[in-house]
């Protein structure tokens, strides 16, 4: 059966239709399927963590190539059918729960000294796909890389370098943490429901290595975010109005120091002019 014959089939048996408050689009093309297994580069000795499997369909794929899949599913509907179809499979494990509330530090810690590496693949739920990769990120976890079908248009924001139109506060997060990659454009009749954007898979490679110098992290984070969200606004008056500077001219005479436009504008800041405005006393 191909995905498209067992997606049909799975659904008629168990019952179900796709939830679209869910961000369920199962993925039908097995082509795609193939270029997201490949891509990940999953050996026998990597722990795999799947984040929404649906009905399983990549899930079934992982299975074979891993020596253990961990899924994390919401949808209790998917878990029964998920139970049911890979009962046989040892290297199978499944958790319900929202992932966004999931302690994953915890999870990976625990499994970490059992697996060469752990990698992340999935085809995520678009309505929260943002902060999926931004928890993935942040909490620093012992991952070794992130393979993962986002919306197209998200995916430009991520892969975008600083200065780029698409640039924004993700892009930073995104360059500080990680190399990224993008494997291919998949057009929306590979899924059923269609999802109304075009998608892509994208790759994110987690460095071993720091690329900028900055003593604390989540101030520089903070100061990207405030800058990015009042984007129309100089860096001076969004710095200053979120109180990272006492006033204007205290902002001015910091930037000033360290060399930048004082009228720049946020997207033309390099991760390393916000390592340096971070490393700054205020
Ligand atoms: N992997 C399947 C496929 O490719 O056909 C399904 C992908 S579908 C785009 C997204 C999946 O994420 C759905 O199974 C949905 O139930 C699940 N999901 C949605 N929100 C979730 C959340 N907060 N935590 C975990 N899983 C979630």
């Amino acid at each position: 059966m191909n995905s498209l014959e067992e997606t049909k089939f799975l659904m008629k048996k168990y019952n179900v239709n796709a939830n679209k408050n869910l961000g369920q689009n199962f993925l039908i093309d097995d082509d795609i399927i193939s270029r997201i297994v490949d891509s990940a580069e999953i050996t026998k000795e990597d722990l795999v963590i799947e984040i929404g499997p649906g009905l399983g369909t990549l899930t079934e794929r992982l299975l074979n190539k891993a020596k253990k899949v961990i899924c994390i599913e919401l949808d209790k509907k998917m878990i029964a059918i998920l139970e049911d179809r890979f009962k046989f499979y040892n290297q199978f494990e499944i958790i319900q729960s929202d992932v966004l509330k999931l302690n994953l530090k915890q999870l990976i810690d625990e499994k970490r000294k059992m697996y060469k590496n752990i990698k992340v693949v999935a085809n995520l739920p678009y309505y929260i796909t943002t902060q999926i990769i931004t928890k993935l990120l942040e909490e620093q976890l012992d991952l070794e890389s992130i393979t993962v079908m986002i919306q197209k248009e998200v995916a430009e924001r991520l892969i975008e370098k600083p200065g780029g139109k698409n640039t924004g506060a993700i892009t930073y997060c995104i360059d500080y943490y990680c190399e990224t990659q993008c494997i291919i454009e998949v057009p929306n009749d590979s899924f059923i429901p269609q999802p109304k954007v075009t998608s892509e898979v994208i790759k994110l490679k987690l460095r071993k290595q720091e690329p900028v110098k900055v003593k604390d992290k989540e101030k520089m984070f903070k100061i990207i975010k405030y800058a990015f969200m009042q984007r129309r606004k100089t860096l001076v008056n969004s710095l200053t109005n979120a109180n990272f500077f006492k006033n204007k001219e205290d902002a001015i005479r910091v930037l000033q120091k360290i060399g930048i436009d004082i009228n720049i504008r946020p997207e033309q800041l390099t991760l390393e002019d916000f390592a340096k405005i971070s490393n700054e006393k205020m």
